[in-house]
């Protein structure tokens, strides 16, 4: 029942603006795949691309295949859930959920076991008389979410559907709607410009920005092998150092400007002398007794982490950064340190990330 979706070359222009110059991306029969971006950088634009409900200006998507680009949003058979919930203030839950199986003409019989289904999918047969109103946000949008998968579509798109939620219920609808989408096995594509939710929920995340695909990967793969500095930094933190290509007895490393080195394995295909920049997870450092000389401007208490902010030289770090983030586990500290002091910070070789100067792409 499910499709893959392609995008072949997508352009998408309004008036003499171009919001999406070429995109191409394959999402498989049964994804959960995520665009991720920026306010503006053409996440909704895409998606309702693929519905139906914005005209195409260039390239081909398909479903299965199969070139839908001629085809009306209300026949491509798609389930869609937004922000605002979008269901009848003045149908009970279960009628809401039979609505599109009604004007499908269902017979009655199927169209009852199949809204009995999925109200236990869902998690909602006990509200199934009552009125939205009398519903909480979280269930107002699994009645959404019921009402969108009931029809069987062929794919589901989610836009922001938790961004009226409260942070709690956030985490809790979420995983819901993983559990559900991976019960029904639904090709789904879900927009958020929530970093944290779409590593939580997905199987692939796109990272878009201005339009362009920067990066197509697991989440995993996209928090420790970012492909530039842009996603390095939109997704979690990423402190980002000046450096240079050195060559050690022991292979190739980086050298950073107060002349601390690490070697590198993963870096190979690299000269000697080429100015790089780099890029550390905050979770990424050790402590040692030697290393990068820092000192503790600040430090924030987070429950599990300690998080110091930390001054450094100037010139070590990239321009726009004031400090550097190094955050500690709780779990694992020998030592909490308090603002004034200072410590040598050693990074973890093989989590260090390394990009061309410009930060434009990934060397490793
Ligand atoms: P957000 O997270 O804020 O919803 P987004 O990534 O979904 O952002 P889009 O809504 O796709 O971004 O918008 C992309 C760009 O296209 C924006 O610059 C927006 O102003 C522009 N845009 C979107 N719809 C229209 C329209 N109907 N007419 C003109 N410009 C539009």
């Amino acid at each position: 029942m499910s499709n893959s979706i392609g995008v072949k070359n997508a352009v998408k222009r309004f008036g003499d603006v171009t919001v999406i110059p070429d995109l191409s991306i394959e999402i498989k029969n049964g994804e959960f795949f995520t665009l991720l971006g920026p306010s503006g950088c053409g996440k909704t634009t895409l998606l309702r691309m693929i519905a139906g409900f914005n005209s195409i200006e260039g390239g081909e998507f398909s479903f299965d295949e199969k070139v839908i680009n001629e085809i009306p949003a209300h026949k491509r058979n798609i389930g869609m859930v937004f922000q605002n919930y979008a269901i009848f203030p003045h149908l009970t839950v279960r009628q809401n959920v039979e609505y599109g199986l009604k004007i499908r003409k269902m017979e009655k019989k199927a169209m009852e076991k199949r809204v009995d289904d999925i109200l236990d999918v869902v998690k909602i047969k006990e509200y199934q008389d009552r009125l939205p109103e009398h519903l909480s946000g979280g269930q107002q949008q699994r009645v959404a979410l019921a009402r969108a998968i009931v029809i069987h579509p062929n794919v589901l798109l989610m836009d922001e559907p938790l961004s009226n939620l409260d942070a709690k219920l956030r985490i809790e609808m979420r995983s819901a709607i993983r559990d559900v989408q991976k019960q029904v096995g639904i090709t789904t594509v879900y927009v958020t410009h929530d970093q944290e939710e779409a590593l939580a929920i997905s199987d692939r995340i796109a990272v878009m920005k201005g339009g362009i695909i920067q990066q197509v990967d697991a989440p995993e793969k996209i928090y420790t092998r970012p492909y530039n500095v842009f996603v390095s930094t939109f997704i979690g933190h990423s402190n980002l150092f000046h450096g240079i290509v050195v060559k050690e007895e022991d292979g190739i490393g980086v050298q950073f400007m107060d002349g601390t080195k690490t070697c590198l394995n993963t870096l190979t295909d690299v000269t000697p002398g080429t100015k790089v920049t780099v890029g550390i997870r905050p979770e990424e450092f050790g402590l040692s007794e030697t290393g990068i000389l820092a000192r503790v401007k600040n430090k924030t208490f987070l429950g599990r982490y300690i998080v110091y902010e930390l001054d450094l030289p100037e010139d070590m770090i990239l321009p726009g950064q004031s400090s550097i983030e190094f955050s500690q586990d709780l779990g694992q500290a020998e030592k909490l340190y308090e603002v004034g002091e200072t410590f040598f910070l050693r990074p973890n070789p093989s989590k260090i990330n390394v990009f061309t100067e410009d930060g434009e792409k990934s060397l490793i």
